[in-house]
């Protein structure tokens, strides 16, 4: 019997050398130390021995099973240990790797003519305001001066919600509704989205307009001209020329068209400019005393003027787009081209 269990611890240990895996030394110590293991099978011949040998084998047998015991632990160990090197060595973290860019949005080219514009009237005094899309027939036409029966109050132009409340078909709305909150002097700049019933390749139903005012006492034609001059030579380049032009608005008197030298031709006639060499930017003019009497301004203490442009326009004209409907087709290709000064 002590030959069988020398041989046993033998073989026993042999096995758990060749072995490196957890769940393979786990049975292992079931195959040679288990209840119905190798171990208790040699012991069950106990009984056959002489009362002398008896002792000395049982003791052998305990310190066979330790040993085995033993080794079987520190193996154990090891092949956790190695495990858990080999997960740590999979999982580790390259602190040296390049970051990974985050896909960055750009702003829309109407966000961006929007943002340009109100930063050159701020440098030039005028704050920004803004005023509701929905809005009043007193705001929208009353208080600006049309007569009741003007084309532009007509069905066919603007979209009515009911007879005094409508989508405004400009944003000068917000010029009456800062007048009867503050009193001169006032500069103000208000971009906005404005509606009309128009739709085909140049006009959309819904498109963007940037309003601006400034009434003081003493304010002149003159002031009218240098602003507008400032702001379209800083926008579109100091080397652009610049005219006005007679009109009519039914909200200032007298009214003038600000036009630059085409910006596709610089001047010599092109298509754009249907060879005329001129491009209409801005509408403007001296507010006539009739809006200050609708606000409570006292027409002979206080004078100014107001402009309008068209958002749309202006960037096609900026960025040379030749269709208005790439503006509104929200198209990746087109918009990820423009980037602004911050990205
Ligand atoms: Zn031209």
């Amino acid at each position: 019997m002590k030959e069988q269990l020398e041989g046993l611890l033998q073989a026993a240990l042999k096995d758990v050398d060749a072995t490196t895996s957890e769940e393979a030394l786990q049975e292992l110590r079931i195959k040679y130390l288990g209840k119905k293991g190798a171990l208790t099978s040699i012991m069950k011949g106990l009984g056959s021995l002489s009362v002398e040998e008896r002792p000395l084998i049982g003791q052998l047998a305990n310190t066979i099973k330790d040993r085995l015991e033993a080794r079987i632990d520190d193996a154990l160990t090891h092949a956790r240990e190695i495990k858990k090197r080999e997960r740590l060595e999979r999982e580790r973290l390259d602190v040296t790797l390049p970051g990974r860019r985050l896909p960055r949005g750009t702003r829309h080219p109407i966000t961006l003519v929007i943002d340009e514009v109100s930063e050159i009237f701020a440098g030039l005094g005028f704050q920004v305001a803004e005023g509701p899309e929905v809005e009043l027939d007193f705001y929208n036409f009353e208080a600006l001066n049309f007569p009741k029966d003007h084309p532009a109050r007509d069905m066919q132009d603007t979209f009515f919600v009911d007879d005094s409340v409508l989508l405004r078909t400009h944003t000068s709305p917000v010029q009456v509704r800062t007048m009867l909150k503050h009193t001169p002097p006032v500069r103000i700049i208000s971009p906005g989205t404005v509606y009309r019933c128009d739709s085909d390749a140049t006009h959309s139903p819904m498109f963007h307009q940037i309003e601006g005012f400034m009434v003081d006492k003493g304010v002149t034609f003159g002031d009218l001209k240098g602003i507008l001059t400032t702001f379209v030579t800083q926008y579109f380049g100091t080397d652009i020329g610049v005219r006005l032009r007679p009109s009519f608005f039914p909200f200032t008197e007298p009214s003038a068209e600000v036009d630059i030298a085409c910006v596709m031709c610089r001047g010599k006639g092109c298509r754009v400019c249907k060879q005329s060499g001129w491009l209409e930017v801005l509408g403007a003019g001296m507010i006539d005393p009739e809006v200050y009497r609708h606000v409570g301004y006292d027409p002979e203490a206080v004078s100014g003027f107001a402009f309008g442009m068209g958002i749309e326009r202006i960037a096609m004209l900026k960025y040379g787009i030749g269709d208005m409907r790439l503006l509104f087709d929200n198209d990746l290709r087109f918009l990820s081209q423009f980037r602004g000064e911050c990205g």
